[in-house]
């Protein structure tokens, strides 16, 4: 049986380096995005390349009815989910005293109660296979805090909490529900990054450089296919060159 994986935000950065680990292991990808379909067909056109099957769903997941329809979707052509990945995610930065309430709704619709919805919706159809893997992307922001990102790391946070709880709501059920805690990673997100934040943040990173897609992608994978990830659950794990270190 072939495993179907939907992965959120998964055109272009950590997402789309998840959607091609997943069909490298033999995962059929629906490749979910918020508004590049070219990138999102580019992304299922490489899967297709790897021999698997993909699909490109665009939905913005901070509706619900927006993530039923994607969910039916993606039920309509396999007929399972074994593994979701939340992943998709934005930045509204702005120091406190000029955050507006929009950039803070904006990240924590998206970066939160998109998470939640997806795992509502998702989990039903894994209750019934008795199985399912889900993997929430977190941030160390959301662990550490970050001057200038109070909505991104409320957010992040609340991935955090919402993970642990429903990892203890569906563990007798056979599904696990992990986050993951990314650092800093060479995509468009840190790109946006000027040259002297960049330098001072190399200087607070044990392993001296960002991470890659790769790697945030092989951890993903791990937790969405090992065997030993059959044992693991409600867990954070941080991947960001031993910053966060706990
Ligand atoms: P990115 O900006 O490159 O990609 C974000 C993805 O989210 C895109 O595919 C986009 O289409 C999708 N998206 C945006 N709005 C959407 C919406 N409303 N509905 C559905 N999809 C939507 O970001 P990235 O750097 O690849 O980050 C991916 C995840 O990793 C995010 O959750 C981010 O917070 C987290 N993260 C990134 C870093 C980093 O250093 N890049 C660090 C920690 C955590």
């Amino acid at each position: 049986m072939t495993k179907v994986a939907l992965v959120t935000g998964g055109s272009r950065g950590i997402g789309r380096g998840i959607c091609l680990a997943l069909a490298r292991s033999g995962v059929n990808v629906a490749v979910n995005y918020g508004s590049s379909a070219t990138a999102a067909e580019e992304v299922v056109e490489a899967i297709n390349a790897l021999g698997r099957e993909g699909l490109a769903i665009g939905a913005d997941v901070s509706f619900p009815d927006r993530v039923e329809e994607m969910v039916k979707t993606v039920m309509e052509r396999w007929g399972r989910i074994d593994i979701l990945v939340n992943n998709a995610g934005i930045t509204r930065d702005r120091l406190l005293l000029r955050m507006k309430v929009e950039d803070w709704e904006q990240v924590i619709n998206l970066n939160l109660t998109g998470v939640f919805l997806c795992t509502s919706a998702v989990s039903k159809i894994m209750l019934k296979q008795k199985a399912g893997r889900i993997i929430n992307i977190s941030s160390i922001a959301g662990i550490m805090g970050n001057a200038g990102q109070a909505n991104y790391s409320a957010a992040k946070a609340g991935v955090i909490g919402f993970t642990r709880s429903v990892a203890r709501e569906l563990a007798s059920r056979g599904i696990t529900v992990n986050a993951v805690a990314p650092g800093f990673i060479d995509t468009d997100m840190t790109a946006a990054l000027g040259e002297e934040v960049v330098k001072g943040v190399l200087q607070s990173i044990p392993l001296g450089r960002f991470g890659t897609v790769a790697e945030v992608a092989g951890l993903v994978e791990f937790l969405a296919l090992s065997e030993a990830a059959n044992y693991i659950t409600g867990q954070v794990l941080n991947i960001d060159g031993g910053l966060v270190m706990s």
